[in-house]
């Protein structure tokens, strides 16, 4: 775990001025060279989202560092391969990886994000595995809710075939 946000961020302030999407735009990141990983339920209109966690590839990430970004410098970060720099409401990490126990291929995960609103995100299923790994409290609540969503779209999609079908029999007829 990472040490406690600075409390003078802004993060607070950009969650209710901003929506998600505006939040990660506003960062200019080249598409393809970043996914987001944290924030995601409210990109798929689940939950709102409080602070931003966006994986980058391994050039975008030391290219932010010559930039000016502040590598965090907890005991966390500094004894893990993975690295993670500061910004008010946005966390940049150098891996998605979770110990040992969920390994994670950054070009992979950029290449299959979900495109939404010109952003691209994580995919819900990569991201239940992710939380089932971290199995905090905050995320099986999640996994409850991803569960619900999913669960949703499918009987959404079902609903949509069963529809499709009749048309196409009537038609046929
Ligand atoms: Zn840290």
């Amino acid at each position: 775990m990472c040490a406690p946000n600075d409390p003078k961020n802004l993060s607070l302030i950009y969650t209710y001025i901003m929506n998600i999407f505006q939040r990660v735009k506003q960062l200019g990141f080249p598409l393809g060279k970043y996914v987001v990983v944290g924030g995601v339920m409210e990109a798929y209109g689940i939950r709102q989202a409080n602070d931003i966690d966006i994986v980058v590839a391994n050039d975008l990430f030391h290219k932010l560092i010559q930039n000016g970004w502040v590598m965090c410098d907890c005991d966390a970060c500094t004894n893990s391969s993975k690295k993670i720099l500061k910004g008010d409401g946005v966390d940049i990490l150098s891996e998605y990886s979770c110990g040992e126990a969920y390994k994670a291929n950054t070009e992979q995960l950029i290449k299959n994000a979900d495109l939404i609103d010109g952003v691209p995100f994580i995919g819900l299923t990569e991201l239940r595995k992710w939380k089932q790994v971290n199995g905090r409290e905050k995320d099986l609540k999640d996994i409850k809710l991803i569960d619900a969503y999913l669960k949703i779209e499918l009987s959404g999609i079902l609903l949509v075939w069963k529809i499709l079908k009749k048309k196409l029999i009537l038609a046929i007829i």
